[in-house]
């Protein structure tokens, strides 16, 4: 089912979520809403969707990431819902990544994230799971998992100027900055 997206100004996108118990995820409720997230990311073309932009304060984050999206040597990262995901940057290095979010749709703007990030997170079969991100797949991570924390990437914008709206940045600077035109890239 397809879900309303919550926009920015809605509490519940600041509010840090709850960390989802081990009961919750032997008991198989979570099955519904990860379903009901993975078809409103769906819906909305986005790469990525978090629990908060749903209405649900839990930690829980879906994504699905085509691979070379910014640069051909980006991996894919496939389907994937991850549960109580805790992401660790392992690396100094920074990157500019060009961020969108369906809370805050048709605009976008610049975000310096960590290059490289470790994530542990539970799947919902109750397996653990570790893995080594780089990359624009890192920065949706980042993206998705600061939801859980109440942070939009709008304040993690370094240089204002970049922020602006989609169409225009499609028409005037895409083709210039490395972004397919057109592609929107929303979580
Ligand atoms: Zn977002």
């Amino acid at each position: 089912m397809i879900l309303k997206v919550a926009r920015m100004g809605h509490p519940v996108l600041r509010q840090p979520a709850r960390e989802v118990t081990g009961r919750e995820i032997a008991s198989g409720v979570l099955g519904q809403i990860l379903a009901d997230m993975f078809d409103t990311m769906d819906e909305y073309e986005g790469i990525g969707l978090a629990a908060p932009q749903v209405h649900v304060s839990l930690r829980l984050i879906v994504l699905e990431v085509p691979a070379g999206l910014r640069d051909p040597r980006d991996p894919a990262i496939p389907r994937t819902a991850m549960i109580n995901p805790v992401v660790t940057p392992i690396t100094d290095e920074t990157m500019q990544n060009w961020e969108g979010c369906l809370s805050v749709p048709d605009l976008i703007g610049q975000v310096e994230r960590p290059r490289k990030v470790h994530v542990a997170w539970t799947a919902p079969d109750g397996i653990a799971h570790q893995q080594e991100f780089e990359g624009f797949p890192a920065a949706a991570v980042q993206h998705e998992a600061d939801h859980l924390d109440g942070v939009l990437y709008v304040e993690r914008i370094g240089d204002m100027k970049t922020f602006q709206f989609t169409r225009e940045f499609s028409r005037f600077h895409a083709r210039t900055d490395g972004v397919p035109e057109g592609h929107e890239d929303e979580g």
